[in-house]
């Protein structure tokens, strides 16, 4: 049957569904960046560092959970193997070699750096397009800015 929810979207419901499936390998990459951060992590500031990490872990599983089901309600499909997730990524994945707190601090503030141009982009995409992705996305950037702060602040404490 015809989705109501579905035919009031103004713009390309393909479209968006890719632009869901870039981010959510996004925050899958995300995820296990700051899982195995929290993990690896040494140094003087470590305790406070891996709770910040472990506390980003937690809403980048978040968003992507928001996304696989909004791509999901859309009639989409998520990406189905993570293999994929490094030909969909737009920010990619760093892996915290260097087990020190201001390198992995450094990687992770890039990563939300990038994060945040991609919802920027995605929330300017969808402003009169389709108001409920919209929301969605916005939440999910004003996560991120959340996300650079708590990093960055953190950072300048070391400093
Ligand atoms: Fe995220
Ligand atoms: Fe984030
Ligand atoms: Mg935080």
């Amino acid at each position: 049957m015809e989705r109501k929810g579905i035919k009031i979207i103004k713009g390309d419901v393909e479209e968006i569904v890719n632009g869901l499936n870039k981010a959510l390998a996004d925050e899958w990459l995300a995820y296990y960046q700051y899982w195995l951060g929290e993990k690896v992590v040494k140094g003087k500031f470590r305790e406070e560092a891996a709770k910040e990490l472990a506390e980003h872990a937690g809403d980048e599983l978040k968003h992507a959970n928001m996304l696989a089901d909004r791509i999901i309600q859309l009639g989409g499909t998520p990406v189905l193997k993570p293999e994929d997730w490094y030909k969909l990524t737009n920010c990619g994945y760093d892996a915290p070699s260097d087990p020190a707190v201001i390198p992995i601090l450094k990687q992770n503030i890039k990563g939300e750096q990038c994060a945040i141009e991609v919802y920027q982009k995605l929330v300017e995409k969808l402003k009169d397009k389709d108001p409920v992705t919209y929301y969605m996305v916005l939440s999910i950037l004003k996560d991120e800015i959340e996300h650079e702060d708590d990093l960055i602040n953190l950072l300048e404490d070391i400093q």
